[in-house]
């Protein structure tokens, strides 16, 4: 008899998008005639960049041609597309991270579930609420819960709640995890994390011997100078965290697929004896073991991201999300609204009026307003109350929604 792997049962049946994705699907049939704008999904919109296509093309040629083509790469990524991160995300920021602590994957999605992994069944994991729903759901399918109480919260699971009271930034827990997962700037709420708020959870973090799995997937978003991009600029956060990064939201890479993971040689975790070991030889076993790497034409484009050129087109890009979110939170803030995120960040999330609940709030804006926003309370229950808006638009479609956003009467 087979038996399935039981903690699945115990994740929630309706999945955030696949709800949403319903709703306007309902929505639409019964109104084909309303242009629905859409803002919700954290997927962008506008194409890869001259410098990424060129890159790109020029990798699937060399694919066709028998003196240059490649088959198998490395698991752990090209040296070329390494050394160009270490340089350029870490080294030219004074962050000593070599291209060999460095793992290019198909994304941080599979990264930050996968990592789990390598760490044992009874660790502590503490997640914030709300946040990206990976977390909590690849911890649960990894066995270390108990059920979804009535709350909302899997039993086993130290929440972190983010509200305005603590401007999003977690707190630290009163009882002492294993496993921090951190998410900076942060999906869904758009806050960011100070260097003292960071040194914090470092310091944290070595004092308790836990481990942080950072997740810096809009670190390209970061305006303010003041705001660390990487978790290594921290003292002794080498010795604490893993930090995943991706191209996706960087570069319009959610498509095309790629993405890479660091971790440390100085990043030590526990056996039951207490006896330390070093993390990253666990990662490249598992690395290797299970995953062939990223394709070769991907890998290129993704290197061109570090060409002058290439970086140039990149931050333009960026900067016009970036003023989407702009023109969003002085519409939304006019309109009444409190607005939080959107200035380092891609998303704007702002507080319901009326104290309305996240869903009576979509329905209101999808049936009134004809836009598409996601709930905070899909995000954990701290976000209820609260909605994302997703700045990856079409300026036009911005301007639009604004206007019938302001023009809803409640
Ligand atoms: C979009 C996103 C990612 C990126 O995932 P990929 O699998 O690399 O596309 C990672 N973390 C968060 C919080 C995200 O929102």
């Amino acid at each position: 008899m087979a038996l399935i792997n039981e903690n699945y049962l115990k994740l929630k049946a309706g999945y955030l998008f696949p709800e949403i994705g319903r709703r306007v699907r309902e929505y639409t049939q019964a109104n084909p005639d309303k242009k629905v704008i859409r803002m919700g999904i954290g997927d962008v919109t506008q194409p890869l960049v001259p410098s990424v296509l060129k890159a790109f093309h020029e990798g699937v040629e060399e694919l066709g041609n028998a003196t240059t083509f490649k088959g198998y790469g490395p698991e752990q990524g090209y040296d070329f597309l390494r050394e160009a991160i270490a340089v350029n995300d870490y080294q030219a920021r004074g962050v000593d991270i070599k291209a060999d602590d460095i793992f290019v994957s198909d994304g941080s999605k599979c990264d930050t579930g996968n990592i789990q992994e390598i760490f044992g069944q009874n660790n502590k994991i503490a997640i914030c609420d709300p946040v990206y729903p990976v977390y909590a759901d690849t911890t649960v399918m990894s066995g270390k819960t108990g059920v979804c109480l009535d709350n909302g919260y899997f039993e086993g699971i130290i929440y972190m709640p983010c509200t305005d009271d603590n401007g999003f930034v977690p707190e630290l827990p009163s009882e002492r995890p294993d496993l921090i997962f951190l998410c900076f700037p942060n999906n869904p709420t758009g806050t960011v994390a100070s260097k003292e708020v960071l040194k914090k959870w470092v310091d944290y973090a070595i004092a308790n011997k836990s481990v942080i799995l950072y997740d810096a997937a809009y670190e390209a978003f970061i305006t303010d100078e003041s705001i660390p991009h990487s978790i290594y600029e921290i003292e002794g956060a080498k010795k604490v965290a893993i930090e995943f990064r991706s191209f996706s939201k960087t570069a319009g890479f959610t498509g095309t697929r790629c993405a890479f993971t660091v971790i440390p040689e100085e990043l030590v975790a526990y056996d039951s004896n207490g006896q330390a070991h070093p993390v990253k030889p666990l990662w490249t076993r598992r690395h290797t073991t299970k995953f062939n790497g990223v394709s070769y034409p991907v890998q290129k484009a993704a290197a061109a991201i570090y060409t002058e050129q290439g970086r140039k087109e990149v931050k333009e890009v960026i900067a016009y999300y970036l003023e989407n979110a702009r023109i969003m939170r002085e519409s939304l803030t006019k309109a009444g609204y409190m607005v939080y995120g959107g200035v380092n960040a891609p998303y704007v999330w702002v507080k319901t009026k009326n104290g309305m609940k996240s869903w009576d709030f979509f329905d209101k804006l999808l049936n009134e307003a004809n836009v598409v926003g996601t709930p905070g309370s899909g995000f954990g229950p701290s976000g209820e109350g609260y909605f994302r808006f997703s700045a990856f638009a079409d300026r036009d479609n911005v301007y639009d929604a604004m206007e019938r956003i302001k023009n809803l009467t409640f």
